[in-house]
């Protein structure tokens, strides 16, 4: 059977292996010079090639299309993804967080091991080759257009990634494929990235890590997201690191103007344990200041933005503060409020989310439910995942199960 392969990304290069290792003639077209752009660039620059972790663990890491995944996470596992990359000869490890990557540190060692695994099967590859359209007759994916030449094939294979990070390649082409042959596209939003917030607070404590916070996302009092325990990170223009990136896969379809975000620099105490705390440094303190105070209580550099929020001089004595003072200093530790403003754009996006309806696509096969032999893997469906490497893990899973629908 001859099977074109469009993308030579994370998911189209294990897929075209997978399907060439059952005997069938599989051309891969990438339009770059090169292939694997993006993987290079993941992991900053190690490649988080997987979670060594599966079943619900891994679904719970899964932020759209759980059910549609299922079944591909559990044909092909991140212990499958090991072995695949260890009988290529790229060595792995696990490191905090059951994250998996190569031992050499070296991305390209990924990129390298995927390519052999294709020469190895015989997979045709095609450098600089731009598909420009999926040809329709009968109803039936029959040809592709490549630089203005069309090529006909029995079934084709759309593992265009998403839309972020466009310099890879990823460029969005898989929804125009998709939309052409009537599947709908689900609104892509990026995921996994930063958020921007109103006003210039951030700007005040530009790079400053705060560690052990958590961040909550309302609208109206109803909670949208809680993170875990951990790190985020100010910008110039708002917040960054892990708890805000993965609060941004989570916040990316809510009308931000009704969206408020809560710091929690104090998550293992109460508001009571915290108040009786603040009660007691004070009368320890005697008659310091309130900025040493809340020095004791927060990062220096956060020191200046509470004592305007509080709207008290840094000179005050910390014993003037009244009730009312030092409840208003534990609900702001408890929840500092930040007015989201947008999302940073795509170019800054590790995933998009969205895209094609997973409802049009049988998850058994990866098979398109309008065009039998037309499929689509990877990024170009509507899942999206958090870091530590489930997102390369969906690629390869939704991969492999494709190959499945090859004899
Ligand atoms: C900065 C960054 C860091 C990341 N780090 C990690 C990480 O450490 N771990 C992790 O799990 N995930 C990570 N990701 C996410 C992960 O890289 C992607 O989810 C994954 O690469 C998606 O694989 P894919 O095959 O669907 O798409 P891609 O890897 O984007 O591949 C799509 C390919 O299709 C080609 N293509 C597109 N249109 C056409 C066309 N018309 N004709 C021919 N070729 C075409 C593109 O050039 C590209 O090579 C990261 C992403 C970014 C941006």
């Amino acid at each position: 059977m001859k099977v074109c392969v469009i993308g030579g990304g994370a998911s189209g290069m294990m897929c075209a292996t997978m399907i060439a290792r059952k005997g069938h003639d599989v051309t891969l077209f990438e339009k770059n010079e090169k292939l694997g752009k993006k993987i290079y660039i993941t992991g900053k620059g190690r490649c988080n090639v997987t979670n060594a972790t599966t079943g619900n663990e891994f679904l719970q890491n899964v932020v759209s299309g759980k059910k549609f995944v299922m079944g591909a996470i559990t044909r092909f596992n991140s212990n499958d993804t090991m072995n695949f990359f260890e009988e290529v000869g790229v060595p792995l490890k696990i490191e905090r967080g059951n994250r998996v990557f190569p031992v050499s540190d070296k991305s390209n060692d990924i990129i390298k091991g995927l390519e052999k695994a294709m020469n190895w099967a015989g997979v045709k590859v095609f450098l600089n080759s731009n598909v420009e359209s999926v040809v329709i007759e009968d109803s039936l994916a029959k040809s592709v257009v490549v630089n203005g030449e069309k090529y006909d094939f029995d079934r084709v294979v759309v593992a265009t990634g998403g839309i972020s990070y466009a310099s890879t390649g990823s460029d969005g082409a898989g929804y125009e494929f998709a939309k052409s042959v009537g599947h709908t596209v689900i609104e892509p939003v990026p995921a996994l990235c930063a958020i921007k917030i109103s006003g210039n607070e951030c700007k005040e404590v530009e790079g400053l890590s705060l560690k052990n916070v958590t961040l909550t996302s309302k609208v109206q009092d109803k909670i949208v997201y809680k993170s875990e325990i951990g790190e985020m990170l100010f910008t110039s223009n708002g917040i960054s690191g892990p708890i805000a990136l993965t609060t941004s896969s989570y916040i990316n379809r809510v009308d931000f103007s009704k969206l408020k975000l809560y710091i929690d620099f104090k998550p293992a105490l109460s508001v009571d344990a915290l108040l009786l705390r603040i009660d007691r440094d004070i009368a320890d303190m005697k008659a310091k200041q309130v900025s040493t105070l809340l020095e004791g209580l927060l990062p220096k550099s956060m020191v200046a933005l509470f004592l305007k929020r509080l709207d008290v001089e840094a000179s005050m004595k910390a014993n003037q503060l009244n009730r009312e003072k030092r409840k208003m200093l534990v609900n702001l530790l408890k929840n500092y409020e930040l007015l989201p403003d947008s999302l940073e754009n795509f170019n800054q996006a590790v995933v998009t989310a969205g895209g094609v309806n997973l409802k049009e696509i049988n998850p058994k096969y990866m098979k398109s439910k309008l065009v039998s032999n037309l499929y689509f893997i990877g990024e170009v469906l509507d899942i999206d995942a958090l870091t530590g490497g489930f997102n390369l893990q969906l690629a390869f899973a939704t991969a492999v199960t494709c190959a499945s629908d090859f004899n």
